[in-house]
Parts: structure tokens; C-alpha cells; sequence
């Protein structure tokens, strides 16, 4: 047998021969259970980044590991040229949960992201009406695709890739600013309910009724990109929603993606039926979307989380991270400005001068695994079963490397 690589070795490959569109952490996990992960030498991680609010059910779930499992052993593709089973499935259960009525499945958020710009601007071409104008919102973000990315409010991932016309951004949170803007050749409008990379940023109140009162005046469309922001983490089913119930702000359509198959590749766009011939045969589609593995990982998803009653349990420990983030911000007031979020999408805010993405290896280094959200977001997203422990557990590492931080900052 060969002998396994150590860490060591295997960043030296890394640095070689991965393109570096990307600067991860020095680290090279191996394995995870639950909320934690294990590097190649057996090192353990806790856990707050869920592979960017992916690993919902937390990492080697049991129930979803032999979900997958099987149903390899079974049918992995066929193609969307013949229907199959997990995939019918699937979207009458995503229906059911959202009050849509279709489903168009993709591989990621990016993806589901694209579809929806298309969606929009061939619903209006289809029916003669010559509006194709999309508003987005600065400091959004949609995805890496071009679509998506002239969706996408952050300037500097945009440069360099040419302009797609007709898409505008206005501050988030400013329906005056919408307002402004809204005249009729506006085709939709994309919102988060929750920023997520910008920095889980929660919308304002009254922020998305005002959106669909604007829209519905003016004959647009309001698309929610759930991509982040649905299956649960915010202690809700999905952003849109206000309530427990469907009763909220009603959606056009919504794309999902991330925590959708739990750490399985998969995306969705779900629209309303007024949209179903928006995109006909020949005009839209994907090799891989919907395939049988994916759907049957986010089945169990679904299955897993209804089960577990894991909705009402992000909104308590969202609760219970809000008040220990809050007591951080308190205590180190010259590194931390306060903290915001929805369930267990939240951020710790750093004062001016710090930037999020510099503290990061630190935080690596003491143990626990967290991302950036914004320029001074130390942006938390663990995976929804993480215990009450897990999070008293990672909060004190993070306390703590803020601390040694504050003491050379005085
Ligand atoms: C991550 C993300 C995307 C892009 O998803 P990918 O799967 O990386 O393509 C789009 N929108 C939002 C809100 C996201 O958080």
C-alpha cells in the first residue's frame, strides 16, 4: 500500500499544482463527524463555516452518508431526457414546502442564479413586453457565472470580465433608492433576505413588503436568492417566509443551492406557475441538473430536518450565538463593533482598521474554522445540528484570539 502523504506534503503538491484562484488556510482535512473536522494528521476543527452554510446536517450524517450510498448502488444519471424518480420527487416536496408550483434543478447557487436572470427577462420577451432591466443590490452576491455576476453587487469581482447591460444596484435597505429606479422596463428585482457574504446582514423591517408593493405596482418580478439564506438557517424554512407559515413576502422565485443537499452538489429554482412557460423546451438546461444522487441528498435533507424539528432548534441556538457574540462585543469594545445575523447566519463586526479576512488564520490556528462577511464580518454559519456546547465551545476560541488582539491594540 502507499504510504499516506502528510499535510506537509500534500500544501507542497497544492502550491504547485492547484490554480490559486483561491487562498485557503494551511490545512488539509481529511475527515469530519458532526460539527467538527479532522485534518490528515487527525487535528480537530470546530467547525463554524459548514463549508460555506453547506454541511447542514454537520459532516458524515449518518442518515444522508447512507442515502447517497444506496442510491449510488442504484441510479447515479440518466439525464433530464427521461424522468426519474428522486428528482419527481424532490420537487413536489420543495413545492409543498414553499407554495411554488416548479422546479427546475442545477448544480449550484451560481447556476440556479443564472437560470432566474434568464427566467425573468424571457418571461417578459415571451409575452412581447420589451422590459429586461434587473435590480440588484450593492454588496449582494449571486454567484461567478456572468449572469450572476452582473448580478452580483461587489465591483472588483465584476472587473475585467466585460459588462452584461441592464442590470442596476442600489443600497440595500433603501426602498426610496428602489423606488428611484423603478420605472417600466424593470423586468425584476433580486434580493437576499439575509446579505449573506456581504456579511449576514439582516434585510430592514418592512424592507421586502415594500419590495413587492413596489414591484407589483410596476408589473416587475421579485426573485429571492435563498441560496444562503433558505433550508432552515435562518431559523425559518427559507428567508422569504415571516412566519412558521407560507405567510410572509410572496416570491416570483426563489433559487436554492448550498444547504440544499447538505453537502451534495445540487441547486434549484422554484417559480410560480404564472413562470412555467417562461423557459420552454430548447431554451434553458443542464447535463447533470437533477440528478438522481443529488435529489435524493436533499430529500434527506428535507426528510432529516422535518424529523429532527432542526427549524425551531436554529432559531433557539441563533438566539443563544446572538447573545454570546453580543457579550464578545461588550467585553472587547476596541477590536469589536457589535453583531447581527438571523439564526445561525450571523457576524461579529470588527472595529474600523481590522479586516475580518486577516484574522482568519488566527482563528484557524486556535482551533476553530470561521469565514469572512464582508471587509469586518467574522462571519459564523455551523451546521444546524451543532449542540449548545459546540457553540459556547467555539465562541471562547474566538474570545479568545480577539482578546490577545484587544491587549496589543491598548
Ligand atoms: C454562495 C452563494 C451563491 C453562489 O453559489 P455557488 O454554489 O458558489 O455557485 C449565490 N448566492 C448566494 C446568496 C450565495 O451565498
Amino acid at each position: 500500500m502507499q504510504q499516506k502523504k502528510t499535510s506537509a506534503e500534500l500544501l507542497a503538491i497544492a502550491k504547485k499544482h492547484l490554480y490559486s484562484n483561491y487562498k485557503p488556510a494551511p490545512i488539509v482535512l481529511a475527515r469530519g463527524q458532526g460539527s467538527s473536522l479532522f485534518d490528515v494528521e487527525g487535528r480537530r476543527f470546530l467547525d463554524f463555516a459548514a463549508g460555506v452554510a453547506v454541511c447542514s446536517l454537520g459532516h458524515a450524517h449518518p442518515k444522508l452518508a447512507s442515502a447517497i450510498a444506496e442510491q449510488a448502488g442504484r441510479l447515479m444519471h440518466a439525464s433530464n431526457y427521461f424522468f426519474n424518480e428522486e428528482n419527481i420527487l424532490l420537487a413536489d416536496e420543495l413545492c409543498e414546502r414553499t407554495g411554488l408550483s416548479r422546479a427546475l434543478f442545477c448544480n449550484s447557487g451560481t447556476e440556479a442564479n443564472e437560470a432566474m436572470f434568464k427566467l425573468v427577462r424571457r418571461h417578459f420577451y415571451a409575452k412581447g413586453d420589451k422590459r429586461s432591466r434587473i435590480i440588484a443590490f450593492h454588496n449582494s452576491f449571486h454567484g461567478r457565472t456572468m449572469g450572476a455576476l452582473a448580478m452580483t453587487g461587489t465591483p472588483k469581482y465584476r472587473e475585467g470580465f466585460g459588462r452584461i447591460e441592464g442590470i442596476t444596484h442600489v443600497t440595500y435597505g433603501d426602498l426610496d433608492a428602489v423606488a428611484a429606479e423603478m420605472k417600466d422596463d424593470v423586468a425584476a428585482v433580486i434580493v437576499e433576505a439575509v446579505q449573506g457574504e456581504g456579511g449576514a446582514i439582516p434585510a430592514p423591517p418592512g424592507f421586502l413588503e415594500g419590495l413587492r408593493a413596489l414591484c407589483n405596482h410596476h408589473g416587475a418580478l421579485l426573485v429571492f436568492d435563498e441560496v444562503q439564506t433558505g433550508m432552515g438557517r435562518l431559523g425559518r424554512w427559507f428567508g422569504y417566509q415571516r412566519s412558521e407559515s407560507f405567510a410572509g413576502v410572496r416570491p416570483d422565485a426563489i433559487s436554492l443551492a448550498k444547504g440544499l443537499g447538505g453537502g451534495f452538489p445540487i441547486g434549484a429554482m422554484l417559480t410560480t406557475e404564472e413562470l412555467a412557460a417562461a423557459l420552454p423546451p430548447g431554451t434553458h438546461g443542464s447535463t447533470f441538473g437533477g440528478n438522481p444522487l443529488a435529489c435524493v441528498a436533499a430529500r434527506t435533507v428535507l426528510r432529516v430536518i422535518e424529523e429532527e424539528n432542526i427549524v425551531a432548534a436554529v432559531k433557539r441556538k441563533g438566539q443563544l450565538l446572538s447573545t454570546m457574540l453580543a457579550e464578545v462585543a461588550r467585553d472587547l469594545p476596541t477590536v469589536c463593533e457589535g453583531e447581527r445575523g438571523e439564526g445561525l447566519l450571523r457576524a461579529l463586526i470588527l472595529k474600523q482598521g481590522f479586516v475580518a479576512r486577516d484574522i482568519l488564520p488566527k482563528l484557524v490556528e486556535a482551533g476553530v474554522l470561521v469565514l469572512a462577511g464582508g471587509e469586518r464580518g467574522l462571519r459564523m454559519a455551523p451546521p444546524l445540528i451543532v449542540t449548545e456546547a459546540e457553540l459556547e465551545e467555539g465562541v471562547t476560541i474566538v474570545r479568545n484570539v480577539l482578546a490577545t488582539l484587544a491587549a496589543r491594540s491598548t
